[in-house]
């Protein structure tokens, strides 16, 4: 199961934008880390044959949250005011005990 310097193993290339044959080029915990397409010859990170999300994706991600954020807004916070409209830091009366 542990891959070895030189194993030839299937990977995304994002220059060749396709799954293409890697060879393994660097290790780390006896799992790939570093791959060279054998197409194009660019070394890049192991991404476990997984595409990157294209900018479609994320544009498309973008627009959903907006429309998230559209339907539940955050809930709006009031100014807190006494009953009169007076602001409670005006209303307390000064040297008065915090006692119950
Ligand atoms: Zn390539």
């Amino acid at each position: 199961m542990d891959a070895r310097l030189g194993d030839v193993i299937d990977d995304f290339c994002v220059k060749c934008r396709r799954l293409t044959n890697h060879s393994v080029v660097s290790l780390l915990n006896g799992a790939a880390a570093k791959v060279r397409c054998r197409t194009c010859y660019s070394d890049h990170d192991y991404r476990n044959e997984q595409a990157p999300p294209s900018k479609k994706d994320l544009k498309k991600a973008e627009l959903f949250n907006a429309v998230l954020s559209g339907v539940a807004p955050p809930p709006a916070a009031p100014e807190e005011v006494t009953g009169d409209g007076v602001p409670k830091k005006a209303a307390k009366k000064p040297g008065k005990r915090a006692e119950a």
